[in-house]
């Protein structure tokens, strides 16, 4: 067994959509980046790519590429785990917080835990997604932007 911590953050931007762990979300402000700059797609690659010893998502999936731009980063997510499967690795759990002032995650909750699910090959109950506000404190207190956090097991295939 081998575990990954993965983080990531990005600005929040009037006019971008808001896509988390694959889910559109209805909001006036939406993530910035090269690709749909989706925080916990990213956070659990990097999560996923460190409990493997595979690098990092910058190396695999660079943004100077134009391939990954405007990128469905659950796409992304579901190439990083036919890698580790490629390296000999399953899915075991995944645990994910997102930090962000607004808006309300539990409403989505269940849809990105299926969405998740099915891009990581495991099922639902192994998929944990939690959210917490930052109490107003700082720059994603303020909303200038969310951020993520992802802790993932896996195993060595049978
Ligand atoms: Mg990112």
């Amino acid at each position: 067994m081998r575990v990954g911590l993965g983080f990531d953050v990005h600005h929040l931007e009037i006019g971008r959509r808001l896509v988390l762990g694959g889910v559109e979300i209805p909001s006036d402000l939406g993530l910035r980046g090269h690709s749909d700059a989706d925080v916990i797609c990213h956070a659990l690659i990097d999560a996923l790519l460190g409990a493997a010893g595979l690098g990092d998502i910058g190396t695999l999936f660079p943004d100077t590429d134009a391939a990954f731009k405007d990128a469905r980063s659950l796409d992304l997510l579901v190439e990083t785990v036919r890698r580790c499967r490629d390296a000999g690795w399953r899915v075991e759990n995944v645990d994910v917080t997102l930090l962000a002032q607004a808006p309300r995650l539990a409403p989505y909750r269940d849809r990105i835990r299926a969405s998740l699910a099915g891009a990581l090959g495991v099922e639902e109950v192994a998929v944990s997604v939690k959210g917490k506000t930052p109490d107003h404190l700082g720059a994603l207190g303020r909303g200038e932007g969310m951020a993520a956090q992802a802790v993932v097991l896996i195993e060595q295939a049978a």
